[in-house]
């Protein structure tokens, strides 16, 4: 036998199991997205890697060591597939001119990719739903997408295991400013930082406060923080947000030290976390990036955005045992070529009445068919042997009730089934 070709480490295959639950949560997000009024909008996963480079920020995580890279032997443009959506979505928006007839709201979904350690929740190849409003400075759109999220949580039943922390980052005036204050605060303590924090110290300290280093922690809850400085305008921005979450009973904290991994934001940060993934507990994030728009070329733009990691969402709803929402609601059992075909006959009858419909495929037994429609998950069984296909009967049977089984002229079998499911 020839060797077996495996995929390669990180990236993984959603099995038709975990793509049930997998459906149930987009067909929740897109509702409500839809709700909402965010519209969608397709992207590209390769882009130029200098869009990441500027967009991100070189002094990230990202850029520095998780970007599949490479430069296209045809025409050597150096390439780089997407480890997140927010650069792309922005270049759309400038090179389509979206903000032309003024704000707008979108969303994107697809894979993204990083090259980082594989755990679980953490894939070198993920997928993120994401959102973006562009044109919109008010607090007010910042509130809309976390009330929106709140709605979601809500919806799919997390929200008790999901809880929201919130920050403010400023404008960049005041992290210009803080940024001295933190490199003087960490040079003072030198001896505590670890290597990593070391290397960041004069490219992009503000990361140092993200850190997971247990050592570091004391220190770094010790650290002067962001928000107590921020400009009036900013601080009045961010309480307003507040308030408007408050009237909208949106739990959250404030967390300080928050001020999210990527380079562009300003003002408002959010994360939600669970802490029922270990390290991996943030499922969403987000915030406002007013300055993105222009420093990749376009008209100074607002803007503010979030985004869910598909994966880490789907493990808080497989180990919160949600139903399988996407079965049968009746299975077939039949036995020799003619009875299947007459199941086929009325399996598009019923199909054409909206229902979801599944004929038994190979020559099982009658005792295994039965096994396969309980497991199915199917409500009803239909049953079409050589007796019933004679005199144009079928035997059904509820098998999610009673079990109970009755005998039914084939003219009736609508009627019944309406009734019944
Ligand atoms: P983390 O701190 O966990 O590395 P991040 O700050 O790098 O997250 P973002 O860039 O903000 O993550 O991406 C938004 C969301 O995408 C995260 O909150 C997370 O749910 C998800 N995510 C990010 N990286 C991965 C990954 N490698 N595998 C699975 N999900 C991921
Ligand atoms: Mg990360």
């Amino acid at each position: 036998m020839a060797n077996k070709i495996q995929s390669i480490k990180g990236f993984y295959d959603v099995t038709p199991d975990a793509q049930k639950i997998w459906r149930y949560f987009e067909s929740q997000c897109l509702s409500i997205f839809d709700q909402y009024g965010y519209e969608e909008i397709g992207l590209p996963i390769i882009e130029a890697t200098k869009l990441f480079e500027a967009g991100v920020g070189t002094h990230t995580d990202i850029v520095e060591k998780e970007m599949y890279s490479w430069t296209d032997k045809l025409n050597k443009d150096k390439l780089t597939l997407r480890p997140e959506g927010t650069a792309g979505c922005v270049r759309a928006v400038i090179q389509g001119s979206l903000t032309y007839n003024g704000p707008i709201k979108l969303f994107y979904r697809g894979p993204m990719f990083r090259h980082e350690n594989v755990q679980k929740g953490r894939q070198r190849q993920f997928h993120q739903l994401g959102i973006e409003s562009f044109g919109l400075t008010d607090p007010s759109s910042d509130a809309e997408q976390i009330i929106m999220l709140s709605r979601l949580w809500k919806t799919l039943g997390l929200e008790k295991i999901i809880r929201l922390e919130i920050n403010s980052i400023g404008d960049k005036e005041d992290r210009e400013q803080y940024r001295k204050e933190l490199i003087d605060y960490f040079e003072k303590n030198l001896e505590i930082l670890d290597d990593d924090a070391k290397r960041r110290l004069h490219k992009n300290p503000m990361r140092i406060l993200d850190s997971k280093n247990l050592q570091m922690q004391d220190m770094l809850e010790k650290a002067p923080k962001l928000i107590d400085s921020i400009n009036e305008d900013a601080k009045n921005h961010f309480n307003l947000l507040c308030q408007i979450l408050k009237d909208n009973q949106v739990d959250f904290q404030l967390n300080k030290r928050l001020v999210r991994g990527l380079d562009y934001y300003n003002r408002t940060v959010f994360e939600w976390i669970t802490t029922d993934l270990g390290s991996q507990g943030t499922v969403a994030g987000g915030g406002r990036y007013d300055y993105l728009v222009e420093r990749l070329g376009g008209k100074s733009t607002p803007a503010c955005g979030f985004a869910i990691g598909i994966e880490r969402i789907i493990l808080l709803l497989e180990n919160a045992n949600l139903v399988n929402n996407i079965h049968p609601d009746i299975y077939i059992v039949n036995l020799g070529n003619e009875s299947r075909d007459k199941s086929f006959t009325i399996a598009e009858y019923l199909r054409d009445q909206d229902y979801k419909v599944a004929v038994n495929l190979d020559s099982a037994s009658f005792k295994s068919q039965m096994k396969k429609a309980d497991k199915s998950n199917a409500k009803i069984a239909l049953i079409i042997g050589e007796d019933e296909l004679k005199n144009n009967l079928i035997q059904v049977k509820l098998i999610r009730k009673d079990g109970s089984q009755i005998e039914l002229k084939e003219k009736d079998i609508l009627s019944f089934i309406k009734n019944n499911i």
